[in-house]
C-alpha cells in the first residue's frame, strides 16, 4: 500500500509541480490579446441571430461595449452560413426565427462547422424544461431578455474570454462525474468542453467510480443514486483521496440532505439544473483553496533547488519502511549519495553553476531508479535513496548503476568530470533506521577514503 502512495505522490509531484501549466492555444488570426498581468483577454466573435432588430440593435451596443464584435442576423439560414465559415467564437440565440427555431438551429450548426461554439439562449419565455431541454442539447447558459444587462453579459464574457491563471491551471485537472443520468453527464461534458477541460470522464455506476484505483482532482458527485446514496459515496471518496476537491450535485433544497454530504466530507454543493457560468465560478472557489494545499504541500516535502523531496519527507517514509519492516519483515534499503570534489565545483565556477550541477544530479538519480524509490536531498549536496521491498545485494546494483549514469551524463557550463561516491546498506531485523543511516554514512566516507567515484 505504502509502495503505491509513494508512487502516486511521485507522479503527483512530477505532474503538479514540475511542469508549467500548459498553454492553451486559442483563438484564429484575428483574435486580439491584451496582457495584463496573469491574465489575457480575448476578443470574442459573437454571433446573435433574434427576429426582432429593436432587440438586435440593443444587444449589439452592450456587446461592443463590453469590447467583443457582433454580428446581428435575423434568420436561421443567416446564422448557419455565418457559423459554416468557422470564425464564430459565441453564439446568442433567440427561440423563434421565421425559418425555423433554436432547436434545429443548435442541431444543424454541428453540421456546418466542426467547431465547437457555445450558445446562449436570450429569450423572453421561461420554464424549468424548457431550461433542463436546453441545457441537454449542449447550451452553456439561459437568460431571459428582460434579465439581459451590461453586467451580466460582461460576466458571462468573461467566463469565455479570460485566460487567468487559475483557469489554466484548473483545466488541467482530472474530472470525475458520477450521476446516472445520461442527461446531466452529457450537459457537464459539454459544459467541461466549452471551458477548455481535457480530463473529464464520467461514471453512471458508483460501483465503477469506486472501482477506480487513480484518483482524480475533482469530483462531481450526483446525490440521488441508484443503491446508494450520494453521501455514502463522498464517505468513501473522502477518506481515500482526502485533498480531492469533491462537489455534490442535487435537485433538493432539503436541509438535512445538505448537511449529511458536507459532514461526509464534500467541499461544496450545487443544485440542479445548473448553468455552466454557475458551475465554473463554483468549481473555482473550491480549485482555488486546492491549488493553495497542494502549493502548501509542496513547500513542506519538496527541495526548492533540486525539486526532489526534502529532509521531512525522507524521514517520514524512512519511519514508514521501518514500521512495515519490523510488522511484516520487509525487506528496505538506502543510499547515500554525495558529489565528489563539489567544493571544486563551486570555487572554479561559482555557486550558480554548483546549483545547476545540484540539479542535474538529482535530475540523474530519478532517472536511474523506479518510480516507488524515493530520491531526496539530504544534506548540501548529499542525497539519500530509499528503496522499498529491495534487498542490499540489489541496492548495491542500483548504486553502480547510478555512480556509471553520473560517470557518463552530459553537465551544464561547461562542467565535466562530475563523479559521485555511494553508500549502500540494507535494513537489519529490528534496528532503527537511524542505525541504517549511520551504516550507510560510514560505508559514503569509506568511498571517499578509498579513492571516490566508486560504491560501498
Ligand atoms: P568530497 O569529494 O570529499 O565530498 O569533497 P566536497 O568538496 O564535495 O565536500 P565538502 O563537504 O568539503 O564540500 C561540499 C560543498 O558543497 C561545500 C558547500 O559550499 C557546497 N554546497 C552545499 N550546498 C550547496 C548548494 O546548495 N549550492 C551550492 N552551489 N553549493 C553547495
Ligand atoms: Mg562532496
Ligand atoms: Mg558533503
Amino acid at each position: 500500500m505504502e509502495t503505491s502512495i509513494t508512487k502516486a505522490r511521485k507522479t503527483e509531484r512530477n505532474h503538479q509541480f514540475g511542469i508549467a501549466p500548459s498553454q492553451q492555444s486559442i483563438g484564429g488570426p484575428a483574435s486580439l490579446y491584451i496582457l495584463q498581468k496573469e491574465v489575457r483577454w480575448r476578443m470574442l466573435r459573437v454571433l446573435h441571430v433574434d427576429r426582432s432588430l429593436v432587440f438586435q440593435k440593443y444587444l449589439k451596443e452592450i456587446i461592443l461595449r463590453c469590447g467583443h464584435t457582433v454580428e446581428s442576423v435575423a434568420t436561421k439560414k443567416e446564422a448557419l452560413q455565418r457559423l459554416a465559415q468557422g470564425d464564430v467564437d459565441m453564439l446568442l440565440c433567440g427561440m423563434e426565427f421565421d425559418d425555423g427555431d433554436a432547436d434545429s438551429l443548435i442541431m444543424e450548426m454541428s453540421h456546418v462547422s466542426s467547431r465547437e461554439v457555445p450558445v446562449l439562449i436570450v429569450t423572453s419565455t421561461d420554464s424549468l424544461t424548457l431550461r433542463e431541454h436546453f441545457f441537454s442539447l449542449g447550451v452553456a447558459d439561459y437568460i431571459l431578455k428582460n434579465e439581459v444587462d451590461e453586467a451580466r453579459l460582461r460576466r458571462f464574457f468573461e467566463a469565455q474570454a479570460a485566460e487567468d491563471e487559475l483557469s489554466r491551471y484548473m483545466r488541467n485537472l482530472r474530472v470525475a462525474v458520477l450521476d446516472d443520468s445520461k442527461v446531466i453527464i452529457r450537459l457537464l461534458h459539454s459544459i467541461f468542453s466549452m471551458y477548455g477541460f481535457t480530463k473529464v470522464e464520467s461514471f453512471q455506476d458508483p460501483q465503477e467510480l469506486l472501482a477506480r484505483t487513480e484518483s482524480y482532482d475533482i469530483y462531481l458527485i450526483d446525490m440521488v443514486l441508484p443503491g446508494t446514496s450520494g453521501d455514502q459515496v463522498v464517505n468513501v471518496l473522502r477518506e481515500r483521496f482526502p485533498e480531492a476537491v469533491i462537489i455534490c450535485m442535487s435537485q433538493f433544497t432539503g436541509e438535512k440532505s445538505l448537511t449529511s454530504v458536507l459532514l461526509a466530507g464534500a467541499d461544496d454543493y450545487i443544485h440542479k439544473p445548473f448553468d455552466g457560468a454557475s458551475l465554473i465560478s463554483r468549481l473555482k472557489i473550491n480549485v482555488r483553496a486546492y491549488k493553495y494545499r497542494k502549493q502548501l504541500e509542496r513547500m513542506v516535502l519538496i527541495d526548492p533547488l533540486t525539486e526532489l523531496y526534502n529532509r521531512r519527507y525522507l524521514f517520514e517514509q524512512l519511519e514508514q519502511e521501518e514500521a512495515k519492516a519490523r510488522r511484516y519483515g520487509r525487506a528496505f534499503s538506502v543510499i547515500m549519495v554525495d558529489i565528489d570534489n563539489f567544493k571544486e565545483i563551486n570555487d572554479t565556477k561559482g555557486h550558480l553553476t554548483g546549483d545547476r550541477i545540484l540539479q542535474s544530479v538529482g535530475r540523474v538519480l530519478e532517472q536511474s531508479v523506479r518510480a516507488a524509490d524515493v530520491v531526496g536531498r539530504y544534506g548540501g549536496e548529499e542525497f539519500l535513496l530509499i528503496l522499498p521491498e529491495t534487498e542490499e545485494e540489489a541496492a548495491r546494483i542500483v548504486a553502480e548503476k547510478i555512480r556509471k549514469n553520473v560517470v557518463s551524463s552530459p553537465w551544464p557550463d561547461g562542467v565535466s568530470g562530475v563523479t559521485v561516491s555511494l553508500g549502500v546498506a540494507g535494513y537489519q531485523k529490528e534496528e532503527g533506521y537511524e542505525d541504517l543511516l549511520r551504516r550507510a554514512d560510514a560505508r559514503l566516507y569509506q568511498a571517499k577514503r578509498e579513492g571516490k567515484n566508486r560504491v560501498v
